[in-house]
């Protein structure tokens, strides 16, 4: 018998689900409908790096979870056939404000790389070595550069995933739908019940989840980031994207495109008005290293709501209560990389392919939700 599948939410985790379950073993056995009324989506407000290798988050199952998560992006890429618009290996500079911090992170680096394929080769690069692989850059720092990191576009991404999903039988109904205290969902067709529910509804899961009696602890945090276009010739394609210690990263994609970002607002809620403020700080940080840049040049200001937990950390899994049910959230800062193994393992979870032990990954769902 066909299962029939809802996916509530069309961000990173959804649209990731979503091409799962047209693409893997057994997905002939599911029809899955998704809905997303694009309100807000972090996802598409975000450009990216996927080069979590260095963080200095302590969090082992978040490291767990983000290194599988970067992992996963090769096989993705070819699966998809996403283009280089939406993901390029590009790989990233990370920079330390302090020369022995610099030094010990390579020495950090170098240990991990061993146990670590996806990170490809890592580099120690002086200030001319980093302007050689970035020549946008006037006033270029030292760094170290990861060459398995990434770069990607939050909207391109989505949409290429989506259409996949689409040519392979999944529905794609642009609107928002509520869940209903039986577990029913409502939308303007009227009420339907469905075999599997996935949630990935990101800061609006509390809202989509009260209906059922359950209190999700996530907060909204509003993220801005600014686009430029800048003269790039054809030999400077394929740029690395640049992670400075505290300050906004800078992705240059080929065409011209520089993106400059991103702002973490905690005390916004779910405003997406782009501020002033925040334009110009991101502007200045990225003077700080393209003197040339002009404020002339920045043609769009994206903002987008993140999801947090109380601890910073992704969850995902069944609700205890209501196992059709299948929860991917919180992603915080981190959702691109994160975001894409959680939409592999829940659409794993709808096949019945569930062989992963998730707890090396996050905490019990009910942590985050009760
Ligand atoms: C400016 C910015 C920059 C970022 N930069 C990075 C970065 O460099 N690296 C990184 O890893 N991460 C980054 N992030 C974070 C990352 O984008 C998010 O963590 C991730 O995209 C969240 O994905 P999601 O699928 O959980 O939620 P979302 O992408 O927010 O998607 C949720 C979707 O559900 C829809 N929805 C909600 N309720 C309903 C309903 N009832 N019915 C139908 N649809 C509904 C919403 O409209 C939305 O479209 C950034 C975020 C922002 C905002």
């Amino acid at each position: 018998m066909v299962k029939q599948v809802a996916i509530i939410g069309g961000g990173i985790i959804g649209a990731t689900a979503a091409f799962y379950l047209s693409y893997l073993q057994g997905n002939e056995n599911v029809q899955v409908t998704l809905f997303d009324d694009d309100h807000g989506q972090a996802t598409k407000a975000a450009s990216g790096i996927i080069s979590p290798w260095l963080s200095k988050r302590r969090n082992k199952r978040w490291y767990a979870l983000a290194k599988r998560g970067a992992e996963l992006y090769s096989d993705l890429v070819k699966a998809a056939q996403l283009s280089d618009k939406a993901y390029q290996q590009t790989g990233t500079i990370v920079t330390r404000k302090n020369h022995e911090d610099l030094l010990s992170l390579y020495h950090d680096a170098q240990i991990k790389q061993q146990q670590t394929p996806a990170m490809g080769h890592v580099e120690l690069l002086d200030a001319d070595a980093v302007q050689k692989k970035m020549p946008l850059l006037t006033n270029p720092p030292e760094g170290i550069f990861v060459s398995g990191g990434a770069r990607i576009d939050g909207a391109d991404f989505v949409k290429e995933l989506l259409e996949h999903a689409e040519a392979n039988n999944v529905q794609v109904k642009h609107e928002r739908v509520s869940v209903l205290p039986n577990g029913d969902v409502r939308s303007s067709e009227g009420t339907q019940t469905f075999d599997h529910v996935i949630v990935a509804t990101g800061a609006w899961m509390h809202e989509t989840l009260a209906p059922l009696g359950l209190n999700v602890k996530v907060r909204p945090q509003k993220g801005q980031l600014i686009d430029l276009t800048v003269a790039m010739p054809s030999k400077w394609r394929n740029m690395p994207v640049m992670m400075p210690e505290s300050m906004s990263d800078i992705i240059p994609f080929n065409g011209g495109k520089l993106v400059i970002g991103a702002t973490h607002e905690n005390d916004e809620g779910f405003d997406l008005t782009p501020k002033p403020a925040a334009r110009n700080q991101l502007f200045e940080n990225a003077k700080a290293f393209i003197s040339t840049l002009s404020e002339s040049q920045i043609t769009d200001m994206r903002v987008g709501t993140r999801a947090y937990t109380g601890d910073f950390a992704p969850f995902f899994g069944a609700l205890p209560d209501l196992s059709s049910f299948l929860v991917g959230g919180g992603l915080g800062s981190s959702g691109l990389t994160t975001g894409p193994i959680i939409g592999y393992f829940l659409a794993q979870a709808v096949l019945g392919n569930h062989s992963d032990d998730w707890s090396r990954y996050t905490k019990p769902v009910s942590s985050y939700i009760g």
